[in-house]
């Protein structure tokens, strides 16, 4: 029995500092991926449907304002007087990409091109070498039409009005083209002066768990039930 314990324990340090190479954890910081991945933000419950609302905090909010149920239309409470939420938690898995390519639509955590120590997560549009244009809130690939995953489809993918940046992009032959999934306040491709694309090397790995918290946790984007850890510290 005692070999037992020992063996557990031992298997428990092994895969605890395994992980720690295969693994990272990250707190998500801004509100660009919205609703995927959830930086600091606003949330509520509508009274009328009860679906849940978010607001990444990075939208002004005027004084007051009461926003729209998303699903119903419903006038929710008055959004400034709502508590801060801390945006979720996720580990990033670093091992998938090193035995494939990035596939269009996935997300990804990268090193941000003009400053490595910052890693972001968008969503991956455009490939190497590709053309990507920008229209009707469609994304055209090489002028032909790619059609949008279940995932994404009611995502416009519009520019930002009054921001003059180009609505068409070559990309280099390691480059990626990327968006958040909240194009309304997303800084991506379409808006990096010092070039649209992130290069492979800068792409570090998927977001494969969300842990925090519980009622938005997600297995490779799929929707999942884990315990919230944080919750966890408190009933200790
Ligand atoms: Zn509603």
């Amino acid at each position: 029995m005692r070999k037992f314990a020992d063996t557990l324990v031992g298997l428990a340090l092994a895969l605890i500092v395994v992980g720690a190479w295969l693994t990272a954890p990250f707190a998500v910081v801004s509100g660009s991926m919205t609703p995927t991945l959830l930086g600091p933000h606003r949330a509520f419950d509508c009274a009328r449907c009860g679906a849940r609302n978010v607001s990444a905090i990075e939208v002004p909010t005027m004084s007051g304002f009461r926003p729209a149920c998303k699903t119903c239309g419903a006038t929710g409470p008055q959004l400034d007087l709502l508590p801060i939420v801390p945006g979720d938690r996720m580990l990033v898995d670093y091992t998938t990409l090193l035995f494939r390519e990035p596939r269009r639509w996935e997300v990804v955590a990268f090193r941000m091109p003009e400053s490595a120590s910052r890693i972001a997560v968008k969503r991956i549009i455009g490939l190497p070498g590709e053309t990507v244009e920008l229209r009707d809130g469609e994304v055209y690939i090489d002028g032909r039409l790619a059609p949008k995953p279940s995932a994404v489809a009611k995502i416009r993918y519009d520019n930002i009005p009054g921001f003059p940046q180009p609505t068409q992009w070559k990309l280099a032959a390691d480059e990626y083209f990327v968006l958040g999934d909240n194009p309304q306040i997303s800084d991506d491709s379409r808006y990096w002066t010092f070039g649209a694309g992130v290069p492979s090397q800068l792409i570090v790995g998927k977001p494969f768990i969300v842990h925090f918290p519980s009622r938005t946790a997600s297995w490779y984007g799929r929707p999942v039930h884990v315990p919230d850890l944080a919750a966890i510290r408190y009933i200790r």
